[in-house]
């Protein structure tokens, strides 16, 4: 019997599992819990939300986020059908009352006869079979030790410490500009890698002021381990001594102001090209324990950043996650263990929704081949699509991290109104650019093999 694996039956382990059993396959899915606990984690049930209890906005034609929820419907996405039904009224956006969403997401997967579900944990990788590796952030160590044992020490991080990114098109070049440190660098595109933003004194003191006034969370004991050597908090520099800062993450040599070239800044805060499409742009050493309402106040205030628009804010907590653009192909399959993908947040994109997403296709993909056919993933004009091309290609493998989906990941509007529509326009093209695409993905019938 030609059968399914899957390891983790959360949102992306229990979406995998359904599409693979409407497509004919029949699956296992292999779930600790409750046996074995994480941390978040406080039932035994599959898809079980975690923290907050929205899958964000639910607006397909202005939010990229809303685009995936539409996606997900037009798949007859499982998480995305017990979220509606178990829907909550929270404005725009797509609240779920968690309890009554993950038992509905649990009857369902449990009474399907292509699905069992064994209680276990996973410790080792499988030599032979089809599977699917959806553990999450919260893996466990055993299989976390597995997977580093496969794929080497550095490919599993452990800790996010995330900067800032920020939209390419809201950055003020009459105030930044494109220049690497020492102009070092073979191409011009090398030379220019970097977007600068330059501080006078007052500047860099009143920017300091407010880094060590700003609303911070905690440290959790334990959760400062492992990572404190390489990547302070820029806040815990600034704790370390006013000048600190402006020696390390922001010091202004090397550099020229292009607005400017006769006036030194003293101070000046990088941001280095996230995406090969070079709309993303992360702010660098800039991760951060600041409360996100602090972020946005305290980084426009950054000559450049006044009005910058932020496709995800710093952080630092603990997440298991692979750096995907080395490690997985575009079907998202481990390149030297073909016989096993990874889905969910554990291939490096974050939320729920997004993590559901990765499990849908990954259980397409692995069902398609089970079948043996050939599908392809959705073209990056999707919301799908963006994300997976992104963790598997489109992202800088060395500074990989997490990823919500945000209209920055997709390809420009190419026509000649692209850049000249407003905001809402634009992303009403992008929406409306997307939704048939991933129609025509849909409705695609894959190649064998
Ligand atoms: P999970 O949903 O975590 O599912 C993984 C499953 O694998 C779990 O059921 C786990 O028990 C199981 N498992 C792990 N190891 C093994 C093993 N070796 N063998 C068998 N089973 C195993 N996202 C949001 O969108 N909003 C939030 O507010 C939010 N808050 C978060 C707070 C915390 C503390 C954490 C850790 C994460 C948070 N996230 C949040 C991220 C969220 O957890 C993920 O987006 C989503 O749950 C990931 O889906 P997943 O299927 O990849 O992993």
């Amino acid at each position: 019997e030609k059968r399914l694996n899957i390891v983790g039956g959360g949102m992306a382990g229990s979406e995998a599992a359904w599409q693979a059993v409407n497509m004919g396959v029949p699956v296992t899915i292999h779930e600790m819990r409750p046996g074995v606990e994480t941390f978040a984690h406080k039932t035994g049930d599959l898809a079980e939300m975690v923290c907050s209890n929205s899958f964000r906005s639910d607006d397909d034609e202005a939010n990229a986020v809303g685009l995936l929820h539409w996606e997900m419907r037009a798949a007859d996405g499982l998480i995305m059908e017990m979220a509606d039904r178990h829907s909550l009224p929270a404005g725009g956006a797509l609240a779920v009352d968690r309890d009554a969403f993950s038992a509905a997401v649990t009857e369902r997967l449990r009474a399907h006869p292509l699905v069992k579900v064994e209680p276990a944990e996973i410790t080792t990788l499988p030599d032979d079979g089809t599977w699917i590796i959806a553990t999450g952030p919260l893996t466990s160590g055993n299989l976390a030790e597995a997977i580093r044992g496969v794929t080497g020490q550095q490919s599993l991080a452990f800790f996010d410490a995330i900067a800032p990114i920020v939209y390419a098109d809201t950055v003020d070049m009459d105030t930044a500009w494109l220049q690497s440190r020492y102009d070092k660098g073979e191409t011009e595109e090398e030379r220019t890698a970097y977007l600068n933003c330059p501080m006078t004194r007052d500047q860099y003191e009143a920017f300091i002021d407010a880094l060590l006034a700003a609303d911070k969370t905690e440290f959790k004991p334990g959760e400062t381990a492992g990572y404190f050597d390489g990547c302070l908090p820029i806040e815990v520099m600034a704790e370390r001594g006013r000048e600190t800062l402006r020696f390390g993450p922001m010091k202004p040599v090397g550099l020229t102001n292009a607005h400017q070239p006769d006036v030194k800044p003293y101070a000046v805060v990088q941001l280095r090209r996230d995406n090969a499409l070079g709309t993303l742009y992360n702010i660098v050493g800039f991760q951060t324990k600041m409360k996100y309402g602090a972020q946005t106040e305290v980084f426009r205030m950054i000559p450049g950043l006044e009005k910058a628009g932020f496709a995800r804010l710093g952080g630092i907590h603990r997440n298991t996650f692979l750096n995907s653009p080395t490690l997985l192909d575009d079907r998202m399959r481990l390149k030297t263990h073909p016989h096993i993908r990874f889905a969910g947040q554990i291939t490096g994109v974050e939320g729920y929704v997004e993590s559901a997403a990765m499990g849908l296709l990954a259980g397409r993909m692995a069902a398609a081949q089970i079948l043996g056919r050939d599908l392809p993933p959705p073209p990056p004009q999707t919301a799908t699509g963006a994300l997976i091309h992104h963790i598997t290609g489109g992202a800088e493998a060395k500074t990989f991290q997490p990823m919500n989906v945000n209209f920055g990941l997709f390809p420009p509007l190419t026509d000649v109104k692209g850049g000249r529509r407003n905001r809402k326009d634009r992303y009403k093209a992008y929406t409306d650019r997307a939704k048939a695409d991933y129609s025509a993905w849909l409705a695609h019938v894959p190649e064998p093999a």
